[in-house]
């Protein structure tokens, strides 16, 4: 219970999601006059909760994670797996020597930080998706080191120096001058999870009870930050495990272990539920506190109110949970689904940056988030995410990537540009495999492969559900007396409306099958063998109960809209489905070298791109935007403007003003209305948009001229 007492906070939260100036007013004077019934509830509490054990406590996911290898990707997903497991995902340790022959993780003298384990964390993954013998080989390497060289007392990772200079090894006693940084482990927590998840290699279990053993055994000696304030800002990688743990030992040391690490960790929870953080953080860049808005710890950090609600059961963690992803895509976000981070929050203008590790950590966490919570608030801010703003940032061969990309990128070059830091040396927007920073390099690879593994879950009854889209193959057991089934997804989602469930098995077998509707979606059609089923509501997720035979076939249809967002400096954005269209601008490629950072790419536009859309067409999106099928996103597709699926074309005019400068294209100011007012051309031209996922250089926030 002792978090309780360190968090006095928690027990008056009561704001509405959506509070204003007023209600917040209100509620301080609120708290006020609950001083007295705070210190109540603090000495009443940890009698009262007595009669809840921990484990009675812990909630249960909504929908839990299937085995890793369940699920293969097909179509589209195969290909971009694919691409990845013959570039830098599955050759790492070859094209960089920091995670190559001397590592750390290997035994060696080299660096044993967090670089290993983050290719790993997408590796692992990668290998059982695609069941690649040779890359699984690769990987086991670095888990069978990591296991074997566990201390007896259950510290493990790299060689410490002062193990190296006293030919002794880390105890419980010798922590503290013996050890090394929380951090760095806990990513390797999370990539033996995944190798569990796809072995049942039971050394995985005895070594994180060992582990957990030897955290219970010293964190109140040697606290998370002990030796670096990442391990205290990203506490709760090490939260998850040991409750991950807890629900396959049972043992309640993990959830009170849990709490401690909690306790020692950025107070994210209260963070996001409270608001004054994310007001903070759009109203300060300064020094103060910036490990509080650094983007990758942000996207970390979202998953932390639910995993404390799984560990106390208490609600009012989902709420903090809402208000805190709402207030940061509001005050954050930019179209392509996620919020700034170049490298801090940095508000919502479209010439701000995103850092590739905070786009596949978010990602994680709305993985994380919607197997506990069961939300389709969440299923659609993953699709969001994964489909617009993930794939622009690297290249098609996923060997070089962008440390920052910028929502309106009219060119991708050496530079300053918007970016709160680190821009002295002028290479986070350039695609490089060692510029910026090499963090990216090493993290950008657990995106698309755990994406893949989160597009079904099991649900409560042993039954399955399908909560994001892309093709597949599930195979796995179902119902009553674990029936064997296998689910073909066949469509080209997101750029196709329709999914077709093709399902095969030996015997019937009652089982649900729940559909996430997406909230975008006004107007779906559920059919199973030809007889269409009532839907009622956009945004929820729909049960089918029903005994199911082999060769029953479910088509799921999701007619896709055009439609017109708002975003930062009164900017519109074009919308289609689960996709963000972008302006198609003509590329032209550049080789370029820096002596440090190795060789990189830049990206000139060819053809004009200071439009604004017509306000007509903004207003009457429907009528005046055409959708034209181009391609169809086969085993082929590469997220490119050679394989643009789908076009829109919409009316815009020129605004001869809008210029960059250095590299950066300053949005225009608009009225009241919305409205450019200064020198637009007479001549309306037809745009062409394409998925912004496929495109490097764009306009996505577009200003809007009458
Ligand atoms: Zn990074």
């Amino acid at each position: 219970m002792k978090e309780y007492l360190f968090r006095p906070a928690h027990i008056y939260y009561e704001l509405p999601i959506f509070a204003t100036q007023n209600d917040i007013t209100k509620h301080l004077t609120y708290m006020k006059y609950t001083l007295s019934l705070l210190i109540i509830s603090l000495i009443s509490i940890p009698i009262f909760g007595q009669s809840l054990s921990v484990a009675e406590k812990f909630v249960q996911p909504v929908y839990q994670e299937l085995p890793l290898g369940a699920i293969q990707p097909e179509g589209w997903l195969k290909h971009q797996l694919q691409i990845m497991r013959d570039g830098t995902s599955g050759h790492l340790d070859e094209a960089y020597a920091k995670v190559g022959k001397d590592n750390g993780w290997l035994g060696g003298t080299g660096d044993a930080w967090e670089e290993t384990p983050y290719w790993l964390d997408g590796a692992v993954p990668l290998a059982w998706l695609l069941k690649d013998v040779t890359l699984q080989k690769k990987v086991k390497k670095y888990i069978d080191w990591t296991i074997d060289h566990q201390r007896p007392s259950g510290y493990f990772g790299g060689i410490t120096k002062f193990e190296q200079q006293n030919d002794t090894i880390v105890t419980v006693k010798n922590l503290k001058e013996a050890g090394d940084d929380w951090w760095p482990k806990m990513v390797m927590l999370k990539v033996m999870k995944q190798y569990f998840q796809a072995t049942g290699d039971q050394r995985v279990i005895d070594f994180m009870k060992r582990y957990f053993q030897f955290q219970i055994n010293t964190l109140k000696n040697a606290p998370l930050g002990q030796w670096t304030e990442w391990a205290t800002s990203r506490g709760t990688e090490n939260v998850m495990m040991a409750q991950w743990l807890f629900q396959i030992t049972k043992d309640e040391s993990l959830l009170e272990l849990a709490s401690l690490i909690e306790s020692q960790s950025f107070n994210w929870s209260e963070w996001l539920g409270n608001r004054d953080w994310v007001i903070w953080a759009a109203a300060y860049q300064n020094g103060d506190r910036w490990m509080h808005r650094h983007g990758v710890n942000v996207g970390m950090a979202i998953k932390s109110p639910a995993i404390n609600y799984q560990r106390t059961g208490d609600e009012k963690y989902l709420k903090d949970l809402k208000t805190g992803f709402s207030d940061l895509m509001t005050l954050h976000g930019l179209p392509m689904g996620i919020f700034s981070a170049d490298e801090d929050l940095h508000g919502n203008d479209p010439t701000q940056g995103t850092e590739l590790c905070a786009i596949v950590e978010s990602m994680y966490s709305l993985e994380e988030i919607i197997g506990i919570t069961g939300d389709p608030f969440y299923m659609d801010a993953l699709e969001r995410m994964t489909f617009n703003a993930l794939p622009s940032q690297t290249t098609d061969d996923y060997n070089k990537k962008q440390y920052f990309q910028i929502a309106n990128q009219v060119q991708i070059s050496r530079g300053v540009f918007n970016f709160s830091l680190p821009f002295d040396r002028e290479m986070n927007n350039v695609l490089g495999m060692r510029s910026g920073y090499t963090c990216c390099l090493a993290n950008m690879h657990q995106g698309w492969p755990k994406f893949a593994l989160h597009l079904w879950y099991k649900n409560a009854k042993n039954g399955l559900a399908a909560l994001a889209f892309s093709p597949n193959t599930i195979k796995t057991t179902v119902g009553a007396d674990n029936t064997e089934i296998e689910i073909v997804e066949n469509t080209t989602y997101p750029f196709d409306e329709k999914i077709q469930f093709d399902l095969k098995m030996k015997n019937p077998v009652e089982f649900p099958l729940d559909i996430r509707i997406p909230a975008w979606c006004k107007n779906p059609s559920i059919k199973i063998n030809g007889k269409r089923l009532p839907v009622e509501n956009n945004g929820q997720i729909i049960s089918i109960n029903r005994k199911w035979s082999n060769l029953d076939q479910l088509v799921v249809n999701f007619p896709m809209e055009v439609s017109i967002s708002n975003w930062g400096r009164n900017s519109s954005a074009v919308e289609r489905g689960p996709l963000v269209y972008a302006l198609k601008i003509k590329e032209r490629w550049e080789k370029g070298n820096d002596e440090k950072e190795g060789d990189y790419f830049s990206v000139f536009p060819e053809s004009e791109w200071n439009y604004g859309l017509v306000q007509d067409a903004v207003m009457n999106p429907k009528e005046h935007l055409k959708v034209t099928e181009v391609k169809t996103a086969n085993s082929d597709f590469v997220w490119n403007l050679a394989h643009v699926p789908i076009e829109i074309t919409v009316q815009g005019k020129q605004i001869p003003g809008w210029k960059a400068v250095d590299g950066v294209a300053f949005q225009p100011v608009t009225d009241r209305d919305g409205i450019y007012k200064g020198k637009v051309s007479e001549n309306t031209n037809q745009l062409t948009l394409v998925p912004i996922g496929c495109t490097k250089i764009r306009i996505v926030a577009f200003p809007v001229v009458k």
